[in-house]
């Protein structure tokens, strides 16, 4: 059966760092569909809780959280000057702020808590249910939308990762160290695949897409040809 792209759902996930959200935003684009940054969504949990002491020392006030956990709102809103959607917290744009390193060095902690993800899957399957959508992060194709469409599972060696994010900080002016990032790499592998809540992993009927050699077009052609496979219908 031929399938409208309006009504489809695609899963990306895959271990951090390894592109997903660049080929999910490529995606959206050629596909006019929406994207939703599912990441961002935990990055601005744990900005949130950073901004509000309840996080401190890399330790999380459970607790504290819990009870403000309803009352944080996330947004995404298209910026069509830049061409891309940003993320908002509480009405403010917090799109650069969610990606610094000590939002990074605190966020799997914070999406290992069950309420935290019990809220954000709510709000995803809001945001996402009525399809033309693409979803990236973790859990998209095994809890978030388990009968997505098209599910990617994306991974590239922790090197490569740490390479990427280094040339994207650096591009922006700072001056990160490729050790540190590396680490923070492992790390969040290391956090996100062994917690017990919604660990990362491949659903079984998710297709592998290794990028390590792969350009930007490659891999946006690459899923292209797997949409097309399904007999799901669009105009690139
Ligand atoms: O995708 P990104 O690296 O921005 O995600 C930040 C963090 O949010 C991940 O390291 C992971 O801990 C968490 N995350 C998650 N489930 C998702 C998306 C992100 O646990 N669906």
């Amino acid at each position: 059966m031929q399938k409208d792209i309006d009504s489809i759902i695609i899963a990306i996930d895959g271990h951090s760092s390894c592109g997903k959200s660049t080929v999910a935003r490529d995606l959206a684009k050629v596909l006019n569909i929406a994207y939703i940054d599912t990441g961002a969504m935990y990055r601005a949990v744990t900005l949130f809780a950073l901004k509000n002491n309840i996080i401190k020392d890399r330790k999380i006030d459970e607790k504290a959280l819990k009870k403000v956990i309803e009352d944080i709102d996330i947004r995404f809103r298209s910026n069509l000057s830049k061409g891309k959607s940003e993320t908002f917290l509480n009405g403010e744009n917090v799109e650069d702020a969610i990606r610094s390193l000590e939002v990074s060095n605190n966020v799997s902690q914070v999406s290992a808590l069950g309420f935290v993800r019990k809220r954000l899957v709510e709000l995803q399957r809001l945001m996402g249910e009525k399809g033309g959508v693409v979803l990236d992060g973790r859990d998209i194709g095994t809890v978030v939308f388990p009968d997505a469409d098209l599910k990617i599972f994306m991974t590239a060696s922790p090197e490569v990762r740490a390479r990427r994010r280094y040339d994207e900080m650096v591009a922006k002016g700072e001056s990160p160290s490729f050790d540190e990032i590396l680490k923070n790499v492992k790390e969040r592998d290391e956090i996100d695949s062994t917690r017990s809540e919604s660990p990362l992993k491949k659903a079984p009927d998710a297709i592998v897409l290794d990028n390590s050699n792969m350009t930007r077009t490659e891999q946006l052609d690459w899923i292209l040809d797997k949409l097309a496979e399904k007999g799901i219908h669009f105009d690139k």
